[in-house]
């Protein structure tokens, strides 16, 4: 059996009895796109062996290849040492019923992706997003059916605003169904919109936070230099990916990350782990997915797992990112 690493520290699942790494691997704009299959292989590989065992993907990610890779890259891997996190909402299909969260979807799409992942159950099944045209009711009983027949066993939803969480929570407390345990909403030193209602939201739920993009696409690494071309093979140098990236490539971001650079020195860190100590720093966060492109970025990035930051040092991330944190949504 696989020696189990110490590197990467365990965190309950909101309320729920479910333990995920506190630092997860995801697949988008990564693997099927960015990335082969061999490094994607050599990508779950480094994550296995840092202590990584929770994985999170999507049913859209690079067209269902993103799920394919990781289904084979898991392989022999023993089902029960490790969390799989996957996403129903993105159309799969041109069909009118090929997205969203109706019965018909949701079933139809998980069964897809248990193909895919080569698994009979994914331990986190997530709305992608919220889907004004079914009723929540439909989507939560639909879920519930899934937990019922063991296909899937917590659910949850990413990037639902703090109203539609506590609604959904709402009609799943008073119909019996399985509780939504998981958010996955975007968080990072520099995206901060989930503070003011969605966490306090969750909490009063018992929703843990799994949140992406914590390095904000790689921003937060530092790698990025005012006023130079983004690194060789860089997600900025990447054709698909230097448009997910846009957002962060601006003069104010760039340069105010650079002024991180000296105080992560100080403490011995990376810039990048210091963004995940911080990250990892809110105790609502359950688990911080992250990207890497290389198994090297796995080995620094799950260094940051136990880091603890003290209030000052937070502050000061505050004061040094004060031009370039969002604090709510943009218009
Ligand atoms: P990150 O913020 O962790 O960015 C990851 C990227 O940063 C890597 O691919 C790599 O890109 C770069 N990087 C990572 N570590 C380092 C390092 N130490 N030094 C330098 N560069 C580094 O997360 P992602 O944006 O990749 O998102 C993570 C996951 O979150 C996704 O895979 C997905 O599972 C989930 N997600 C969910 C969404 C949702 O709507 N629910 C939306 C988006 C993501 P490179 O080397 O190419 O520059």
């Amino acid at each position: 059996m696989r020696p189990y690493s110490e590197c990467v520290r365990h965190r309950r699942l909101g309320s729920s009895g479910l333990k995920v790494s506190e630092l997860a691997l995801g697949n988008w704009a990564t693997m099927g796109a960015q990335v082969d299959d061999d490094v994607s292989q050599a990508l779950v590989r480094a994550a296995l062996d840092c202590g990584i065992t929770t994985f999170d993907t999507s049913d859209a990610y690079a067209d269902g290849r993103a799920e394919e890779l990781l289904g084979r890259a898991l392989t022999g891997v023993p089902r029960g040492s490790i969390e799989l996190s996957t996403k129903v909402f993105w159309p799969t299909g041109p069909g009118p019923n090929q997205r969203g969260l109706s019965r018909k979807h949701v079933r139809e799409a998980c069964h897809a992706s248990l193909r895919r992942l080569r698994t009979d159950h994914i331990d986190i099944y997530q709305a992608h997003r919220f889907d004004p045209e079914t009723p929540v009711e439909e989507t939560l009983s639909a879920f519930d059916d899934l937990v019922r027949e063991g296909k899937i066993l917590y659910v949850g939803v990413s990037e639902w605003s703090a109203g539609q969480i506590r609604d959904a929570a709402i009609v799943s407390r008073d119909r019996g169904y399985s509780p939504l345990v998981a958010n996955q909403p975007q968080y990072s030193m520099l995206w901060r919109i989930i503070e003011e209602e969605v966490i306090p939201t969750c909490d009063e739920w018992g929703i843990g936070q799994i949140v992406w993009s914590p390095l904000a696409q790689g921003v937060l690494s530092g790698k990025y230099r005012p006023g130079a071309r983004p690194p060789q093979g860089s997600r900025a140098d990447d054709r698909d990916g230097s448009g997910y990236i846009a957002r962060w490539m601006t003069g104010t971001v760039i340069e105010a990350v650079q002024s991180l650079v000296p105080v992560a020195e100080r403490l011995g860190l990376t810039p990048a782990q210091l963004a995940l100590a911080w990250v990892l720093g809110n105790p609502s966060v359950s688990s911080a997915i992250i990207g890497a492109s290389r198994p090297e970025q796995l080995a620094e990035n799950a260094a940051a797992s136990g880091v603890e930051l003290d209030q000052e040092t937070r502050a000061l991330v505050d004061r040094l990112l004060a031009d370039a944190i969002h604090w709510r949504r943009p218009a």
